[in-house]
């Protein structure tokens, strides 16, 4: 041989597909496949972030301390169970690498998040996928999915990028049905835009059992996807696992400085959820209206849409449509889905424009 050979299960990959900003002949056009807050970034972090990026020649405080300090008073945590990374992403990958090797089963959902599926095969591990009940996780096929070669599973709630909730009695008779050393990721990216604020008990399972991990980010809700910020939150044993292999700078003193103030800027939080709220329903309700044409929404409680299109206009040619119209969403083929096409909650604008673009494709294929 003459070159380095990569190890077959990294070759096994297939790799993560952002989403895009531009068409193909580069026309720039709203942004509605990457799940980003259509509001914009807080005020107060955007200052925050201008003011703190003075000392470019000094490493950034590898312990995060005022950061997992801030977090933990806001949500009424113990600072020394967080952890932070370089998104989300990072905490995925994390615990991947420190719970799973060669061999192991690693269990996620049909439609799942891509990096799950990327982190489990990046340690050697076999990713076990679970079959889905109409979009929406199922429990139950997650617990006959369990082997004894299982150490971990992987539940987004809600899910990306079918938006589907899973009730805190599901979540609760998930863990209690897992044997107490296989982990159970639980991935709220999104939790904080599900309905009325309620949540699946996530957080509360991740301070008394012994292996739930709970990752959550800045890049939805916060608008702050361009800083890389997320963390997780998990038993002590947990942590230090995961502490074990991390980068140990992986974010930014200008991005951190933002995320402390994002944190307190509850004003814009609750600005955003409401927005979200109102325009879900709306959209939700307009591709109700175009039933009779075989488009559906799959419920989120998300910040975008699954629409599933099973009449005479093929998810395909919406999304060509909806290009032409000025609107990039997500069509996911290689992630098995052909038939639906994953649509951001914008601005009311952008929202209003998606749905009247829908409604022309449909009355021009008549
Ligand atoms: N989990 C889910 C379910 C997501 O959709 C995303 C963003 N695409 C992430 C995690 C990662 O987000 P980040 O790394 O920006 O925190």
């Amino acid at each position: 041989m003459t070159a380095p050979q990569p190890k077959p299960w990294i070759m096994a990959i297939a790799p993560y597909i952002p989403g895009r900003s531009t068409t193909d002949d580069g026309r720039k056009v709203a942004k509605l496949s990457s799940n980003e807050n259509p509001l914009g970034t807080s005020p107060a972090a955007r200052a925050a972030f201008a003011g703190a990026s003075n000392s470019l020649e000094r490493y950034p405080d590898a312990g995060a301390s005022e950061l997992r300090e801030t977090l933990a008073a806001r949500h009424g945590l113990d600072p020394a169970r967080i952890i932070y990374g370089n998104g989300s992403d990072e905490i995925l990958h994390l615990a991947a690498g420190a719970f799973a090797g060669l061999g192991d089963e690693i269990i996620h959902v049909r439609y799942g998040f891509a990096v799950y599926e990327i982190a489990t095969r990046r340690v050697g591990a076999v990713p076990v996928i679970a079959p889905d009940k109409d979009y929406a996780t199922d429990v139950d096929a997650i617990l006959a999915a369990v082997t004894d070669k299982t150490v971990m599973v992987y539940v987004a709630n809600p899910n990306n990028p079918t938006g589907t909730y899973t009730s805190r009695a599901e979540v609760a008779r998930l863990h209690a049905g897992l044997r107490p050393d296989t982990l159970l990721v639980l991935d709220h990216a999104y939790a904080e835009y599900i309905e009325g604020d309620a949540e699946d008990g996530g957080m509360a399972l991740a301070e008394t059992a012994s292996n739930v991990l709970v990752t959550r980010t800045f890049s939805k809700m916060y608008g702050l996807a361009a800083e890389r910020i997320g963390w997780g939150y998990a038993s002590p044993a947990i942590i230090e696992a995961m502490h074990r292999i991390r980068l140990p700078f992986s974010i930014t003193i200008a991005g951190t400085a933002a995320a402390v103030a994002a944190v307190g800027d509850t004003d814009f939080v609750d600005h955003t959820r409401a927005h979200n709220a109102t325009w879900r329903r709306w959209f939700s309700d307009e591709i109700g209206k175009l039933g009779n044409a075989g488009l559906r929404a799959v419920p989120s409680q998300a910040n975008f849409v699954l629409v599933v299109f099973e009449g005479k206009v093929s998810a395909e040619d919406a999304y060509k449509g909806l290009m032409d119209a000025g609107f990039i969403v997500r069509w996911l083929p290689g992630q098995g889905l052909p038939q639906a096409l994953r649509i951001t909650i914008g601005t009311e604008e952008e929202t209003r424009g998606v749905a009247t673009a829908l409604r022309a494709l449909v009355e021009a294929a008549g």
